[in-house]
């Protein structure tokens, strides 16, 4: 070794290697920054000279430290040979490695200028014709979103998801059925991973996005992730609504509103036992069914006088309550929760009127309200949800949203149907497609309980004098129709027991089509309708 180092074969071999890999970063590294660099920050032809001159006086200097230290050594060739030959595979093992690769790349992002050309903590470098779409939420209508881009255009983005629930997207609104045991959690994925992989999507799940800077058109995921992107999408969703009543953090107390909850009810349900749902509107009466099919003992406990208020006017309602109680549903109608009570597991539900109801699992769903944390923090307008225009856009150019979380001419949303529109608009106007602005659908809904058909779509009542009401009622066999129409109009349509023709109505309510016609015929379906 000592004798290597006095004939110079040793700081030669350093030398050499200090060189190439000095040269390899100056030449490979910055030179095909550079005009990366230079389009991204719209660099004058002044500024552009400059850097290119940098690169090649940087080399130069090399050149001469490194020509200074190898005259002084005088080294011999049979030094150089083996040495030189030993630090170029060193360099290019080195620079293979997939790690340092990214070392490398991420102390050039460093400089801040490349910000939007580099990919987060992977620091992969963008193809220069593709802008970055950055999606928030791996859920339902984010998912249809992308779906909708890549049927356009699957070359126009680089996109990358991020999903806080640490799953690939599902179907969630099948959620009541794994719960009520018809479909298994493998059967309701709307993506799964490799879906993602084979389309260049890169997912990242379990992980919350929880800064937005829309100037520097950059988010911040919790483990201190940054992302920048050329568009956003924010699908971030609804939180469920809780009452502030005491006991919610009470092992054995959930929402109904992802795969985490439903593991909870399949968990506890495993012992029977009792549950208590609060809610009995749509997702409330879906838990309790599919709790009474896993065998436990189930209690809906609704603060209103009739179920599912929003969507069935009070005839379809009581119907639907009785339906449910023959199967062996209670229904508390007018209950008010108080608290929720219990020590290392909860215990009970305590009522308004003193009533205290044993339960091992109790279950809210009372409704949700649109998730707009993430919007608040980039400073985009907000209201209940996130504002958007006509064509999804934000109060941010940039920024788009669409789904539960959004709000459009002071409307939000809780079922899919209007969703998928949203999703179709944002994806045309980001492909650069002419949207047609959207225009929110008339909700409308169906109970997906085994045997009990429930629909309702549009208006439930008629809301003044102008409006008109046709029904069919034969309590007894359990069928009830309404129809509301308006100026020839059918506006809304609530059907119990037969309810094929939903669909139907839907296209007459979404049409605005004039009815008269159809009039006499129309309480009697589309069938007899049609033939009048
Ligand atoms: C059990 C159940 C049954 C339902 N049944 C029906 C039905 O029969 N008919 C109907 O029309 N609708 C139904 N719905 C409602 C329907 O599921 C919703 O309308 C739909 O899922 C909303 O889609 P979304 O993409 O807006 O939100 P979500 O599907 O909730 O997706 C939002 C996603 O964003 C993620 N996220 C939020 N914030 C962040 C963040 N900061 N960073 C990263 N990720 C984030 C969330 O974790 C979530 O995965 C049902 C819902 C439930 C829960």
């Amino acid at each position: 070794m000592k004798k290597g180092f006095a004939v110079g074969h040793l700081p030669h071999a350093f030398a050499l290697f200090f060189y190439f890999q000095m040269s390899f970063m100056v030449r490979v590294v910055l030179g095909s920054l550079r005009f990366q660099i230079a389009t991204d920050l719209a660099l004058s032809s002044a500024q552009k000279g400059l850097m290119a001159a940098a690169s090649v006086l940087s080399n130069a200097i090399l050149r001469l430290v490194d020509g200074v230290i190898v005259d002084r050594l005088r080294p011999k060739l049979t030094g150089i040979i083996p040495f030189g030959l030993l630090s170029t595979a060193a360099l290019i093992a080195l620079t293979g490695s997939k790690s340092r690769w990214r070392r490398g790349w991420g102390a050039s992002a460093k400089l801040g200028a490349a910000r939007k050309t580099w990919r987060g903590a992977n620091m992969r470098m963008v193809p220069r014709h593709k802008q970055r779409l950055v999606l928030v939420g791996n859920g339902m209508a984010g998912m249809r979103m992308i779906d909708e881009i890549l049927a356009r255009d699957s070359e126009r983005f680089e996109i990358e998801v991020i999903g806080a629930e640490p799953h690939p997207s599902y179907n969630r609104i099948l959620l009541s059925a794994v719960l009520a045991g018809d479909k298994e959690l493998n059967e309701i994925l709307l993506h799964p991973r490799a879906w993602y992989a084979t389309n260049n999507i890169e997912l990242t799940t379990g992980e919350t996005v929880v800064k937005l800077d829309a100037s520097a058109k950059m988010v911040t995921t919790a483990s201190g992730r940054a992302i920048s992107f050329d568009k956003l999408v924010l699908a971030t969703g609804s939180r469920p609504l809780v009452p502030p009543v005491p006991g919610l953090d009470l092992p054995g107390v959930c929402a109904f509103r992802n795969i985490a909850d439903l593991e909870l009810m399949r968990d506890v349900s495993r012992h029977g036992g009792r549950a208590s749902v609060v809610g009995g509107g749509l997702l409330g009466l879906e838990s309790a069914f599919g709790l009474m099919k896993r065998g436990m003992t189930v209690t809906v406990l609704h603060l209103m006088q009739t179920l599912m208020e929003r969507q069935l006017d009070e005839a379809a309602g009581l119907l639907l309550q009785r339906d449910l109680e023959r199967r062996g549903m209670t229904v508390l109608a007018k209950a008010h929760t108080e608290a929720v009570v219990g020590g290392a597991h909860v215990r009970a539900v305590q009522l308004a009127d003193g009533r205290e109801l044993p339960a091992d699992l109790v279950v809210f769903a009372v409704g949700v309200r649109p998730n707009i944390d993430l919007a608040r923090t980039g400073n985009l307008d907000v209201n209940r949800g996130i504002i958007v225009n006509d064509f999804m856009a934000t109060s941010e150019p940039d920024i788009f949203a669409v789904g539960e979380c959004i709000e459009h001419h002071g409307q939000t949303f809780g079922l899919v149907g209007p969703l998928w529109e949203q999703a179709r608009v944002c994806a045309a106007v980001l492909c650069g497609d002419t949207a047609e602005p959207y225009v929110a659908p008339a909700p409308h809904t169906s109970l997906k309980v085994t045997d009990v058909d429930v629909f309702s779509a549009g208006v439930l009542a008629a809301r003044d004098d102008g409006d008109e009401e046709i029904t069919l009622s034969d309590i007894g066999s359990g069928q009830y129709k309404k129809l509301v129409l308006c100026d020839g109009r059918l506006v809304g349509a609530i059907l119990y027991g037969e309810i094929a023709d939903g669909p139907w109505f839907v296209e007459l309510i979404e049409s605005k089509r004039d009815i008269t016609p159809l009039r006499d015929g129309l309480i009697f379906g589309r069938a007899l309708a049609m033939a009048a």
